[in-house]
Parts: C-alpha cells; sequence; structure tokens
C-alpha cells in the first residue's frame, strides 16, 4: 500500500473547540493551565461513538475551554507542531469560543493568534470565524468587522443544519458576496441534497463542510466540479456522528471517480482521537491511493484555502 504519513498535506476543516484531548491536557496542566480538569474523570467520556458522546464531551470540555483564548491558543500550538509532523503545511483554523470577548479585547486575542501561528517555522494558518445557523443573523455585523480588519481569513457556518436554512440569511450572504468574503457552509451532514443546494443558492460558498448526500442528486455532482465548489471530507467524523455507516460508504470514493475537488481533514481531532495522517490511512486502506493522488488532494486544497485569498481585486 502506498504510504501516506509523509505525503504533504493540507487541512481545512478544524474546529480549536475540538483539538483538547487528554495527552494536550496533561502538558498543559504541567504549563499551569486548567489545573481543575479531571484527567481520570475525562478518560469517562471517550472514545466519543455518537452524537450523544460528542455532546457530552463537549459539555465536560466546556467550562475549561469557552471564552478561554489563553488555553486554547497553547492548545493550538501543541496541535501545530503535530501537524508539522505529519508533514501537513497549511491548517485553518475555525475559531468560535470567544466571540462574545468585547471589541478591543476579541482583537487582541486575535492577533495574538495570528502573532504566535505566524512565528511557528513549517506550517501556515489560517483563521476562520464559525458560527451556528441559530446565531448568525447576530453576529454577521461583527463577522464582517473582524474579516475588514483582516483578523479572519473567511467564515463558516456550523452547527446544526437544520435550524435555519441559509435562504433565511439571502440577504447577509450576498453583502458576503460583494465584499469577496470567502465562505464556507457545512452542508449535507444531517440533511439531504436540498440542504446543499440551499447552501448553494443562497449562500455563494467557496467550500462545502462535509456534503455526504452530495451523490443523492445526480445533478449536485456536476454541478459542483463546473463550479469547482470544493468539499471538505471528515471521514471519522462523518462515521461516528453523522450517517455514513462504515468508511467503505464514504462519498469520498464516488469523489475521486468523479474528479471532484475535495480535502480529507479531522474536524474534531481531539474528541474522535484522529489526525491527518489516520484519516488518510482510513481512506488508503479501502481504496489505496494511485500516484499523483495525494499531491492532486493536497494542491486542491491549497487553491481553496482562505488564506489571502479574500479580495481577489487587490
Ligand atoms: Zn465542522
Amino acid at each position: 500500500m502506498f504510504p501516506t504519513d509523509q505525503e504533504p498535506k493540507a487541512e481545512l476543516h478544524c474546529h480549536l473547540d475540538g483539538l483538547l484531548r487528554p495527552s494536550y491536557v496533561r502538558t498543559i496542566q504541567a504549563g499551569g493551565f486548567c489545573p481543575d480538569l479531571n484527567l481520570k474523570e475525562l478518560s469517562n467520556y471517550y472514545p466519543v461513538t455518537d452524537i450523544d458522546a460528542w455532546f457530552r464531551l463537549g459539555r465536560f470540555y466546556e467550562p475549561f475551554q469557552q471564552g478561554n483564548g489563553d488555553l486554547l491558543l497553547e492548545v493550538l500550538k501543541l496541535y501545530l507542531h503535530d501537524l508539522i509532523a505529519q508533514n501537513v503545511s497549511y491548517v485553518e483554523i475555525m475559531l468560535s469560543s470567544f466571540f462574545d470577548l468585547e471589541d478591543e479585547r476579541l482583537a487582541l486575542m486575535l492577533q495574538r493568534y495570528r502573532d504566535t501561528a505566524d512565528n511557528i517555522d513549517g506550517i501556515e494558518v489560517g483563521y476562520l470565524w464559525a458560527t451556528g445557523r441559530s446565531k448568525f443573523e447576530q453576529r454577521a455585523d461583527r463577522v464582517r468587522w473582524l474579516w475588514r480588519q483582516g483578523y479572519i481569513d473567511g467564515i463558516a457556518l456550523a452547527g446544526d443544519e437544520s435550524a435555519r436554512t441559509i435562504k433565511d440569511f439571502r440577504d447577509i450572504f450576498q453583502d458576503f458576496a460583494q465584499e469577496n468574503i470567502p465562505v464556507e457552509i457545512h452542508a449535507g451532514e444531517w440533511l439531504g441534497p436540498d440542504s446543499i443546494w440551499d447552501a448553494l443558492e443562497y449562500g455563494h460558498p467557496r467550500r462545502l463542510g462535509h456534503a455526504l448526500s452530495l451523490f443523492d442528486d445526480p445533478a449536485l455532482p456536476p454541478y459542483l466540479r463546473d463550479k469547482d465548489i470544493h468539499i471538505e471530507f471528515c471521514p471519522t467524523s462523518n462515521i461516528k456522528v453523522a450517517g455514513v455507516k462504515k468508511i467503505d460508504d464514504h462519498p469520498v470514493f464516488k469523489a475521486f471517480e468523479q474528479g471532484l475537488n475535495f480535502s480529507i481533514n479531522t474536524d474534531d481531532p481531539g474528541h474522535f482521537e484522529c489526525s491527518m495522517n489516520s484519516e488518510f490511512r482510513l481512506i488508503n486502506s479501502v481504496r489505496p491511493f494511485a500516484a499523483g493522488e495525494t499531491d492532486l488532494i493536497f494542491s486542491n486544497a491549497l487553491r481553496s484555502s482562505f488564506r489571502d485569498q479574500g479580495d481577489e481585486s487587490s
């Protein structure tokens, strides 16, 4: 089998709030962070095997992570070094848990995230602001401000896709498109192709998160290919918390055959105990990569990245 561990890689779908894991807890506690987090108790929440377990672990971590940009920055540093060891040279991190800081403190925090990443050799980091659909309207102006200030490279609409349709926000997304703000939308993770069409028609996304139901409508694959819309697959996450029963059923294999533009990602690598290397190995175990295919995934991810690509007119 073609070994993929040292192949060049880029990750586009990874949530800051999903990075923490027991091994990182041990390291950051040695540095004085979150001393009250009980490692023994934490072990009861693993492995995460379904959506309920995912929520339970998220609730356990929340008091430590929520609003704690300092802690999460330490966690991010550990993750970036892990990525470098896997030959990942570009990553986009979705931020969300300290959105409620007032403007000046939020700006300072985001600048620290930028500076920290820029000072780590071997990897380039882009930041997306990720927000759920239920709170999107209240947050849209702030997201736009963060983007205009250069603190973020784009936005991701994440969370429960059944909460609201993208059509509900059509005017906001139209404004974002006019301003060339790069948009990613999680769609087709739990719902069918109508949810993907809703995102495409009203959200103007350059990328879709998951899009697992894309082959349920024969019109969707050619549309995505023609428009060169990138799909972020997260195989382990898709098996554990979405509708994919086993890796053999994952749409990534059809995406290969039909020449779609996609990447392979971890989503919440701490929760799911996965890594970029384990995701590539998982796919490789079902359908071994042919020569050049990992390079193609890498180059597709890079050209679909949002960093420095927002305002293409400038
Ligand atoms: Zn996600």
